[in-house]
């Protein structure tokens, strides 16, 4: 499985990789607010996560997929349920790639590595608390003006992104921006 980097779309891959013509024809979906027969969720606290090494601070559980979601599919195997995803929002560790080990059994999640070169803490009074209020979520299918095929398409993509959706999980290999 790859989960890809925030900022470029693939954090082994330059930032001309954000958009262009590779991304044609792909398969995604938009991450929206609302209910259906899966328990996709985002925020909560059902999973045990790690301290953030850099600001103290328990790791925010962003997303948990249902991965009983056929469209999910590629995400796991029959052994694996739900697939959490969880990062730090009050510190620089997000600008960074992070490493995570999932302990399916026992519902948690250990830090493997978490990198800043910049040291950037968000102030006391500023800091998002945990956990996030869990809200349901679900997937529909992206339309054309997600896929960032060209420059244009990259920057309407963007400004919908945050306003029609919070996240895109892309298929097959799984994409994923937290905005
Ligand atoms: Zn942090």
């Amino acid at each position: 499985m790859v989960i890809y980097g925030p900022h470029t779309g693939d954090v082994s891959k330059s930032v001309s990789y954000t958009y262009g013509p590779h991304w044609k024809g792909i398969i995604g979906y938009r991450v929206i607010e609302g209910n259906d027969i899966y328990g996709h969720k985002f925020g909560g606290e059902s999973w045990d996560v790690p301290t953030c090494l850099l600001c103290n601070e328990p790791i925010h559980q962003i997303f948990s997929f249902d991965l009983k979601d056929t469209r999910l599919k590629e995400l796991g195997d029959r052994t694996i349920c739900e697939l959490p995803l969880i990062c730090c929002l009050n510190c620089s560790v997000s600008w960074e790639p992070q490493a995570f080990k999932i302990n399916f059994q026992n519902r948690s999640v250990d830090t493997i590595s978490q990198n800043y070169s910049q040291k950037w803490v968000r102030e006391e009074a500023d800091k998002i608390r945990y956990p996030l209020p869990e809200i349901n979520v679900k997937l529909i299918k992206m339309v054309d003006d997600d896929i960032p095929i060209d420059e244009a398409s990259y920057y309407k993509a963007l400004s919908s992104f945050g306003k029609e959706y919070i996240c895109s999980l892309v298929d097959p290999l799984v994409k994923t921006i937290i905005h």
